[in-house]
């Protein structure tokens, strides 16, 4: 039977295999992402059915083999099931669970990585708030949790801390009025750049208590896209659904 795990975690991906099993990725708390085969999860009787879909969010127990992990029980906390209503929302949701799996890492601490998610898709469920801009929080701060962020906070070529006028990808982050521009760097104004300090140093409870301007918006979007979309390990699959239904 193998050893037995009790990890907290969320589901990212779900695959069936055979007639009546799955292999799930979990992002867990103490071991960041793991994969997992959920023996007769797909029979409509099984305890593991509902557990083991995307987003289930809960207590995982698992029994772990030499290189595999057996799923034995879940007790499910949050199925985020808002998001199940809302086609759009959906799509966000899947997209930040693939974007997740690719950064995760195996036998890593995973805490950082999966507060964010959990308090992401809190935000999703949350109609008041603007999906544009949850995506774009998320992106930058993934990469704060991956210790990959830009640097917002100073000239990447002389160090001064004021007149950031400039967000170069080639330099990973900001550039100052008195510095040679990069042929790559877009001109970021003081909201902007307020707004993406601000997601790096926020607490992960305020991190969805503000809205921006379109402009913000427009400018954060173009940040993000040239520095985490284009920058990315892989291609999001998620993304080009995304695209399609959500503009
Ligand atoms: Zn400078």
């Amino acid at each position: 039977m193998g050893e037995q795990a009790v990890l907290t975690g969320m589901v990212l991906n779900a695959m069936p295999i055979g007639e009546y099993d799955k292999r799930i990725t979990v992002l867990t708390k103490e071991r960041g992402k793991i994969t997992a085969f959920a023996r007769g999860a797909r029979r409509p009787t099984s305890q593991l059915l509902a557990a083991t879909n995307p987003f289930s969010f809960g207590e995982f127990e698992f029994f772990q083999g030499r290189s595999t992990y057996n799923l034995a029980k879940a007790t499910i906390s949050n199925y985020f099931r808002g998001l199940s209503a809302d086609p759009e929302a959906a799509c966000y949701g899947f997209y930040f669970l693939e974007a997740a799996g690719v950064y995760a890492q195996e036998n890593n601490d995973g805490l950082e990585l999966l507060g964010l998610l959990y308090q992401t898709l809190r935000a999703l469920e949350n109609t008041a708030l603007d999906n544009r801009l949850i995506r774009r929080v998320f992106e930058l701060r993934i990469l704060l949790a991956e210790g990959e962020y830009p640097n917002l906070f100073s000239c990447q070529s002389c160090g001064n801390k004021e007149s950031l006028q400039w967000f170069s990808v080639k330099r990973q982050g900001m550039l100052c009025a008195g510095c040679p521009r990069e042929e790559d760097a877009v001109r970021i104004d003081a909201s902007t750049l307020y707004t993406m300090q601000y997601v790096l140093t926020a607490k992960l409870e305020k991190l969805y208590t503000f809205q921006v301007s379109e402009a913000v918006q427009k400018a954060f979007e173009q940040v993000m896209d040239s520095f985490f979309v284009m920058q990315a390990p892989c291609t999001f699959r998620s993304l080009e659904i995304l695209k399609a239904i959500a503009g």
